[in-house]
């Protein structure tokens, strides 16, 4: 309802922001908040020294709930899919933001967009005009590898792209879903395939993509003809920086292709919100302006850069409402990772 209006104007992505509240550990570490809500927009942040301030579509504060967030956010993409259009919602941020708690959630009050979504739309699938047919994959990409969470031990998925119904990811397990509660059973299988994932490889789920995509083909009873429309939910990895996290030995590798994947991301975002700039330059926007102009064609989207550009291709630049949700922690001593946050959620905006 009054999320509704968070698509108006042409842009397909929008970014919210969303602040957590400080944990215990936080508050007896260094009380001091270093990220503070001004508004239904507007962020500030305070490193050592400087303010900086950022305006996004909607910024949430420690105190909003899971159900606020979900009307925000979550309702204008379930609307996005009964009209055909496809729908993604990313979560992007340092580790022990909130992404997962947003995305994912707890029991009952504490459900977070995921379950309310599936919820929300096989409310809206029981329609006897129209026909649903729904199919759900759920993937982790891991070191540019994408696994199978539906099915453990499918390591060898593909991403190709279909005509007719957009990404498909050969190899990868595909499910008919009739029902909200078979939804929900497949995603809590699949949080524990990743689980299972990690221990098997010594890693944490902190290094890892997790992507929920639902396939949504609806035919009108009355005529024959069948639209496809996909729906993507990212848990994305901890965009923290390497030296922060001590990595060493194998976990070098990974941290390199966590950066490579999230790296690509940035980039892909920076050259769809100015098509006319120079594409070499990630973060400076010093091509802007120059030849070509607005919805210049010339400008190429590195989207073959990582598996997940890839797969989130049709998100990014196709025909859908996307919303990147930045999750920050409030604390001052996670300042400078939330500053980063931060500004790849206003490259985005
Ligand atoms: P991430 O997935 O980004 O690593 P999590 O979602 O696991 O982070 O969050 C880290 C911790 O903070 C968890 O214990 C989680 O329950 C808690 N948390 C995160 N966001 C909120 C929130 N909005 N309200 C209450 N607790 C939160
Ligand atoms: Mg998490």
């Amino acid at each position: 309802a009054s999320g509704s209006s968070l698509f108006a104007g042409d842009d397909n992505i929008r970014v919210a922001a969303r602040i957590r509240p400080m944990s215990a550990k936080e508050v007896a570490a260094d009380p001091r908040q270093a990220i503070k809500q001004f508004g239904p927009r507007s962020v500030q942040c305070l490193t050592e020294g400087s303010e900086h301030r950022f305006t996004f579509d909607r910024v949430f504060s420690p105190f909003d709930t899971q159900e606020a967030v979900y009307e925000q956010i979550g309702a204008p993409i379930v609307d996005a899919v009964m009209e055909g259009i496809n729908g993604a919602i990313f979560a992007y941020g340092q580790t022990g933001s909130g992404k997962t708690f947003s995305m994912e959630g707890g029991e009952d009050d504490e459900r977070g967009i995921i379950p309310r979504l599936l919820e929300s739309l096989f409310a809206r699938f029981r329609n006897p005009q129209i026909e649903f047919d729904v199919r759900c994959s759920c993937v982790e990409i891991y070191n540019e590898t994408v696994f199978d969470l539906i099915t453990y031990g499918k390591n060898n998925v593909e991403i190709w792209e279909d005509k007719d119904r957009g990404l498909t990811l050969m190899g990868a397990t595909e499910v008919p879903i009739v029902s909200c509660a078979a939804a929900l059973a497949l995603v809590r299988e699949a949080v524990k395939n990743r689980h299972t994932y990690e221990t098997a490889m010594n890693a944490t789920s902190s290094r890892s993509h997790c992507v929920f995509v639902l396939t949504v083909a609806k035919r009108v009873r009355s005529e024959t003809a069948t639209t496809f429309c996909q729906l993507y939910l990212a848990d994305l990895a901890g965009s923290e920086r390497v030296a922060k996290t001590q990595v060493s030995g194998d976990r070098l590798g990974e941290a390199k292709y966590i950066n490579k994947s999230l790296l690509a991301l940035g980039k892909v975002i920076s050259a769809l919100s100015d098509p006319g700039r120079d594409e070499t330059a990630a973060g400076a926007r010093a091509g802007r302006g120059a030849a070509g102009g607005a919805g210049s064609a010339a400008g190429h989207i590195p989207y073959r850069d990582s598996k997940l550009t890839r797969l989130l291709q049709n998100s990014l630049g196709g025909n859908s409402r996307t919303v990147l949700l930045i999750a920050l922690s409030p604390s001052a001593w996670n300042a400078s990772e939330s500053l980063g946050t931060l500004r790849f959620g206003d490259m985005s905006s």
